[in-house]
């Protein structure tokens, strides 16, 4: 017995470390082969200086569609399909923004996603807190335009501002909202982004300042003095647009109904070029891909690209695959979505499949240590690949250094002079190998 006991903790520790060994010279040529792409700065090019920003609705956003799919054909890619989704189409319209007390002075404003139109001058009530806001109240707030001047934390805490902010001021009848960015713009720019109005809620105007313009304004409602802005916005919600995911296979060659997705969204705001995000997102899972054919790796299960419609203001893209594919969804061995930037890859995230399927993820990781990429770690995931986490499909997120994404996504300086061609490359090697040893180890992950 004890003899079987060793012989089995052997296979064990071998079926441990076996994708290491097993893997080694192909994620080599993965990696080389990745390094030296030139496809993929072409396709981001293409997509940011010919088709431009894409926000769902727009002619930009189905032309983008359009060309995915050409690229997906022309590259061999099989079952290739722009399944059909209904978008939300959001206009932005003319905008803009002054002081008119104590003094005349511009402001630098950028509305937010999903807001309504207005033309509105009124008293600026300035607030750091939801707790001020409430305190303020009705009385407090009603016909007042609402400065929410929070300090920067992060984007996940400032942020809140931005997704809740102009809701709660517009239940206690604001006319209008101004936020401090969610993000650290760069000089004279302002961050957009989306924000939800409850039901029964009607939209009003809001938009985020730039950090110069808020500081004129924090500096004069600190002053105690009536500080009037006159605000005006033609934003407007119109009925659902038709959009469509775009997605492409490599069909496995032994299990070809089980399926890895790497994938990023197609839409984005409707300033800058939407390079990082998420162009980046989209092109260097494609080329991973493509990349993979080219060197003739074809692996036992199916590794999927997807372009999702609508992350920004919506989901609709991820909510539609998840509907459309409910019955496929138990094949799906994971989901994995690039919507940080292209910023030098560190590795994944990883939610689910618990601790068997972190070491096999971290095992493949370690092919990726020559490029210093692959570390991974538990807790991450996607807007896109929320709904189908939430059936039960493992979901990861691609980590970024992340050292600038927050001057740049949102705001009009998301533009293609940002991405760094060889850190971009590496992403392409990072997702190139996780999806192809995923799709071709022998045990499926998370299982043992
Ligand atoms: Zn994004």
């Amino acid at each position: 017995m004890r003899v079987l006991g060793f012989i089995l903790l052997l296979a064990v520790m071998a079926g441990a470390q076996g994708v290491e060994e097993v893997y080694r010279e192909r994620a080599r040529k993965i990696i080389a082969a990745a390094l030296e792409n030139e496809e993929g700065m072409k396709k981001l090019e293409y997509l940011c200086d010919r088709i431009g920003h894409r926000l769902s609705g727009s002619e930009a956003f189905l032309k983008a569609v359009a060309w995915s799919a050409q690229q997906m054909i022309e590259g061999g890619l099989e079952k290739v399909a722009t399944p059909k989704v209904k978008i939300p189409h959001w206009e932005r319209g003319q905008e803009s923004a002054e002081i008119v007390a104590p003094v005349r002075a511009p402001l630098g404003i950028l509305g937010l996603g999903m807001t309504g139109g207005g033309d509105v001058t009124a008293e600026v009530v300035g607030v750091k807190s939801f707790e001020e806001l409430e305190k303020l109240g009705r009385a407090g707030v009603e016909g007042k335009i609402v400065l929410f001047h929070p300090p920067w934390v992060s984007y996940g805490v400032t942020g809140a501002f931005r997704r809740q902010g102009p809701t709660r001021a517009a239940k206690l009848g604001a006319k209008a909202v101004l936020i401090r960015s969610a993000g650290i713009p760069a000089a004279n720019s302002a961050h957009t982004g989306t924000t939800m109005f409850d039901a029964g809620v009607t939209p009003i105007p809001a938009g985020a300042l730039t950090e110069e313009s808020l500081g004129v304004l924090e500096r004069l409602v600190k002053k105690g003095e009536r500080v009037v802005v006159h605000y005006r916005s033609e934003a407007k919600i119109l009925p659902d647009a038709d959009g469509a995911n775009v997605i492409g296979e490599i069909r496995g060659s032994e299990k070809p109904e089980e399926v890895v997705v790497i994938s990023g969204h197609l839409d984005s705001w409707d300033v800058g070029q939407g390079a990082h995000d998420d162009a980046s997102g989209c092109i260097a899972p494609l080329e991973a891909l493509l990349l993979l054919k080219k060197l003739g790796l074809r692996p036992k299960r199916t590794i999927r690209v997807v372009f999702w419609a609508n992350e920004e203001n919506g989901t609709r893209g991820g909510l539609a695959y998840r509907d459309q594919n409910k019955e496929q969804l138990k094949n799906h061995v994971i989901a994995i979505e690039m919507d940080g930037g292209a910023e030098r890859p560190l590795g994944l995230g990883v939610t689910g499949g618990g601790e068997v399927a972190l070491k096999q993820m971290q095992a493949i990781g370690r092919l990726l240590q020559p490029i210093g990429a692959g570390m991974v770690t538990a807790g991450g995931g996607g807007t896109d690949i929320g709904p189908i986490m939430r059936e039960g499909v493992i979901g990861s997120g691609v980590r970024t250094v992340g050292k600038r994404y927050m001057e740049w996504h949102h705001t009009a300086a998301d533009t293609l002079d940002k991405i760094e061609p060889m850190e971009f490359r590496k992403h392409i090697a990072q997702l190139a190998v996780f999806a192809y040893v995923l799709a071709d180890m022998e045990e499926r992950l998370g299982r043992k």
